[in-house]
């Protein structure tokens, strides 16, 4: 369990773990009764912009997306009928369709996934493969705007207590230096490096076809942010995200997506996450993407009360959810249960100029400065003056913060909405 420092001054030594040898294996949930599947709609169609009415049928590989094919897709992981659907909204009102699918306990396969690799390998895994475990986001490998040079595989999992993709490293090694080669072989990349922390590379480090980094064990080393700051030194800005400083970060589980959809002609359909109860015990359990979160915790026989919190991700920079509804996705690495009594609320109080969150971030950034521009909604003037593109998304400022102000969560939303103003300045220019 994480404890905050108790005495003033402290900083939070958070180091991640090395994968328990004793682990069990995952337990492995059967198809579930009812799957969810949000289907991007960053368009707005809403549900008249696609075909899935009520009682349209679903295969087990279909892909599912826009009538006119304008956004990406995800691929159905299981067989049934559409009984419900509905505009759904993510974070930071990202929109979604959500269809709800009456689960057959039998899958009948589309052939899409087939087809389309038949005609064009890598147009099939742009096509597909984003929405498979690990959600290996390959198009950006094929982007000309982005011209990556270096494939960054992420052999460990960027939170504290999450163990999903250091379980697929070590667990399926060759699966995972397949899915390196395939890599190589079907887009080409310059570089490629496998980076984990601590020895958790030793003795593996030759089954890859790419340069092994071994990253120190404190957190926030394996941040993706982290490691284009201090393995790569190519530093984000405004202008100039990962991909357009040419790396791409893809997840050991991604990487092994890749492989096994490759050597079977068939898309994977279930996703590894690392279950952390509210005594703050591990569990690895193996669904079908699509399957309520519900169900996973009714699995562990976890209950989900009036009050307890509900964390999509780790502890430091996981997201609060509000449904248990919600269903496992490609990128659902973990899920964590805090019981009410144990959660620290965000709260509106002024910064006192403690000075705790710098002291404790690896960013060096002058957070109490940063915070007052964040909280006015100064996005722009907290970019250009107080370095908002220098945070990694830690989370160590809002862990220490004893005014409990939610710095990572203004963090992610200006950088968010920055994001999103830079198309409309252009337009207008
Ligand atoms: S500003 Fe906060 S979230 Fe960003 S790097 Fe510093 S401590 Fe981490
Ligand atoms: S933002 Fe929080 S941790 Fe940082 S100086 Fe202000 S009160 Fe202290």
């Amino acid at each position: 369990m994480i404890k905050k420092p108790f005495f003033g001054y402290a900083t939070a030594n958070f180091k991640y773990e090395l994968l328990s040898k004793a682990a069990a294996a995952p337990a492995s949930l059967p198809i579930p009764s009812q799957a969810v599947f949000l289907v991007p709609d960053p368009e707005d169609r809403g549900p008249s912009g696609f075909d899935y009415q009520v009682g349209t049928q679903v295969e087990t590989g279909q892909l599912l997306k826009a009538r006119d094919g304008g956004s990406p897709g995800i691929y159905s992981t299981v067989t049934g009928t559409v009984i419900d659907t509905s505009v759904y909204l993510g974070n930071y009102g990202q929109k979604f369709l959500s269809l709800t699918v009456q689960c057959q306990q039998e899958d009948s396969w589309s052939e899409d996934f087939a087809g389309a690799l038949e005609k064009d390998r890598a147009r099939a895994l742009v096509s597909f493969m984003g929405a498979a475990p690990g959600a290996p986001d390959v198009s950006r490998l094929v982007d000309p705007d982005t011209a990556i040079d270096t494939v960054v595989v992420l052999g460990a999992d960027p939170d504290l207590l999450v163990e999903t993709n250091l379980t697929v490293l070590k667990g399926q090694l060759n699966t995972v230096a397949r899915g390196i080669e395939l890599i190589r072989e079907v887009f080409g990349p310059e570089t490629v490096l496998v980076v984990a922390p601590g020895d958790n590379l030793q003795n593996v480090d030759s089954h890859f076809p790419a340069r092994a980094v071994a990253v120190p064990l404190a957190y926030p080393s394996a941040q993706p942010l982290m490691i284009m700051h201090k393995v790569l030194k190519r530093f984000p800005a405004q202008d100039k995200t990962i991909s357009q400083l040419g790396v791409c970060f893809i997840k050991a589980e991604a990487a092994a997506s890749l492989a096994t959809a490759l050597s079977t002609g068939r898309l994977p359909l279930k996703k590894l996450i690392t279950v952390i109860d509210k005594q703050g015990r591990k569990k690895l359990v193996k669904a079908r993407m699509g399957t309520p979160i519900g169900d996973v915790l009714q699995h562990f026989g976890i209950e989900a009360g009036a009050g307890d919190r509900i964390i999509m991700g780790g502890p430091m920079a996981g997201t609060a959810i509000y449904s248990l509804a919600q269903p496992v996705t490609a990128e659902t690495d973990a899920l964590m249960i805090q019981d009410k009594s144990q959660i620290v609320r965000s709260s509106d109080y002024p910064c006192i100029n403690c000075g705790d969150c710098v002291r404790n971030c690896p960013a060096d950034i002058q957070i109490n400065m940063l915070v007052r521009f964040l909280e006015a909604g100064q996005y722009q003037e907290a970019a250009n003056m107080y370095d908002l593109y220098g945070c990694v998304e830690c989370g160590l400022c809002s862990f220490v913060c004893p005014s409990r102000i939610p710095i990572l969560q203004y963090i992610k939303l200006a950088k968010f909405e920055l994001e999103r103003s830079l198309p409309a300045e252009e337009d207008n220019a």
